[in-house]
């Protein structure tokens, strides 16, 4: 008895942080019968008596039943996730007594008769067969049609997917939904794969019954608003790249351009002149030039649309006039290009750390310490040398280390967790930083042979990389002195230079 006294309060209080409220939900109901009949037989229940009354099976919640037409890989792996998440299934198909195996406990039946059987109809099957739908429209006025659909190609056709089904049935709810999901993410569930459903659709009670389906399956549904986003919703899954395009092409070109120019200086010109084969250097001593060189200069490209945009603001005198496209679209891959720098940087550090183990290497540094000893001689202590290559090698790591930190903080996860300002602090001075001392590092690799090593008239490969660091770092300067800085800020809180309206922008800024 004192066990059924427990059983009706634990429920007493589920009704309670029940958000629908007792009686409004079908949990909420059933629980609420199972409390009283638990708290009546406890009360009438003798003190002997121990067994406890076993719920009546009539009083569990009804399962609700869904509808899925087509029963290929979507329609299956759906339908195996909302069996699992417990709701019943039933197919509606063109051959549903030959229609394969379908998940355990689903039925399979005619469009007219699975449709006629749920307020929910999800469609998994390709836009081109959509026609047969017209002659059930009867049958679906007033369902919620869930379009699923996708296309091979972008602007295949002249209005969305769903924009077509809802005007073809114009009495039903049409909402787009689970399209970005693939069948093996459903298959899988949320865990192993993407958790966000994205929905779109005219009618918000349609679209709140999607959205408890989905939530209910696990995932989080985020709404995109009404059908007109539908289109946007089916080119999500034909995108390729698209914000990394511009940074994997200027990271190809760079590194083209780069590795035929180290070629030529470094092969080609030792073969031409001195008749040397130094073709082997091309695998590690050669390609640990190229990736240094278009880190750096990526880095710097990912810094330099942020100080053009400075610049332009000054000389507009607002910050509400919108920068010109090429500037926007660079903006808008800053992130990108950075990760590739800081893949580039990756691959240095690694090819960095082989130099020892090297063949070539140990082959010299052998002979060398062989030829001195048979020739008697030694090497004096150059303490200069030695600072060099300390601080060469010291400013590598910090610029590295300071790389990596802000790779880490651009993911999502991690720049979640942050406050602007330390996204900001971050991202913005330990950024300059990186570039400084990554320049830094560079520079002192040249160290005194800035002038000297030309072959053919071309200078040496990290000379080029130079070029842009050092010109960013002078502009982040001259934004840094006081009395622009103070402009800059102005400007950017939204202070208005008179006349910009106009564009005669005629006094400088006070
Ligand atoms: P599928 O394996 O080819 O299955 C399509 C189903 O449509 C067939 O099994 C068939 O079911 C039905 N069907 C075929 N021809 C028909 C016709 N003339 N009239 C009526 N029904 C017909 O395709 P799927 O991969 O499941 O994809 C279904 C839909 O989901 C597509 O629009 C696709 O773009 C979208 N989608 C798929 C995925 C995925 O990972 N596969 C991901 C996101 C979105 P019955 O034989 O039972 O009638």
């Amino acid at each position: 008895m004192r066990k059924q006294g427990q059983a009706a309060r634990k429920i007493m209080r589920f009704l309670r942080r029940c958000r629908h409220r007792r009686y409004h939900c079908c949990w909420c109901r059933a629980a609420a019968m199972s409390a009283d009949r638990l708290s009546s037989v406890s009360k009438e229940a003798k003190p002997e008596s121990v067994s406890l009354c076993p719920l009546d099976p009539a009083a569990a919640p009804e399962q609700e039943l869904l509808c899925i037409f087509g029963t290929g890989d979507l329609g299956r792996s759906l339908g195996q996730r909302l069996l699992h998440s417990g709701y019943r299934v039933v197919y509606g198909s063109r051959r549903p007594q030959s229609c394969g195996p379908l998940p355990q406990g689903a039925q399979a039946m005619s469009h007219e008769a699975a449709a006629q059987s749920a307020s929910l109809v999800f469609l998994c099957i390709h836009r081109e067969h959509y026609d047969f739908l017209e002659n059930l429209a009867p049958r679906l006025q007033g369902k919620v049609l869930v379009d699923v659909s996708n296309n091979l190609k972008k602007n295949l056709y002249p209005e969305a997917n769903a924009e077509c089904l809802q005007r073809m049935i114009p009495g039903a709810h049409v909402v787009k939904a689970f399209n970005t999901l693939s069948a093996w993410a459903l298959q899988n569930g949320p865990s192993d794969a993407n958790r966000q459903v994205y929905l779109c659709g005219n009618g918000a009670e349609a679209k709140q019954a999607v959205a408890e389906v989905a939530t209910k399956l696990g995932f989080a549904a985020l709404d995109k608003g009404s059908l007109s986003a539908a289109r946007e919703l089916e080119e999500f899954p034909l995108q390729l790249f698209p914000e990394w395009r511009m940074p994997l092409y200027v990271a190809l070109g760079l590194t083209a351009f780069i590795f035929v120019y180290v070629v030529i200086r470094e092969v080609v010109y030792a073969y031409v002149e001195q008749g040397e084969d130094d073709s082997f250097r091309i695998m590690v001593s050669l390609a640990n030039k190229v990736f240094p060189i278009v880190s750096l200069i990526m880095l710097s490209l990912c810094y330099l649309p942020g100080v053009i945009a400075g610049f332009i603001q000054l000389y507009i005198g607002t910050k509400y006039r919108r920068f010109p496209d090429w500037l926007d679209r660079w903006m808008l891959c800053r992130k990108q290009l950075g990760l590739v720098a800081l893949g580039f940087a990756f691959l240095h550090m690694v090819y960095t750390l082989i130099i020892p183990i090297r063949y070539y290497v140990i082959f010299w540094s052998s002979a060398n310490t062989v030829s001195k000893i048979r020739e008697n001689r030694t090497s004096v202590f150059d303490t200069t040398t030695a600072w060099r290559s300390d601080s060469y090698y010291s400013m590598g790591i910090l610029g590295f280390g300071l790389f990596l930190l802000l790779g880490i903080t651009s993911l999502p996860s991690v720049s979640n967790a942050l406050s602007w300002r330390e996204f900001s602090f971050i991202q913005s001075k330990l950024g300059y930083l990186t570039v400084f001392f990554c320049t830094l590092h560079t520079y002192l690799y040249g160290w005194d042979k800035f002038l000297r090593s030309y072959k053919w008239h071309m200078p040496p490969a990290y000379m080029l990389s130079l070029l842009l660091p050092s010109v960013l770092l002078v502009l982040k300067l001259l934004l840094l002195l006081p009395c622009v800085d103070r402009s800059l800020t102005r400007i950017r809180q939204g202070w208005e230079r008179t006349g910009t309206q106009d564009g005669t922008g005629k006094p400088l800024l006070t």
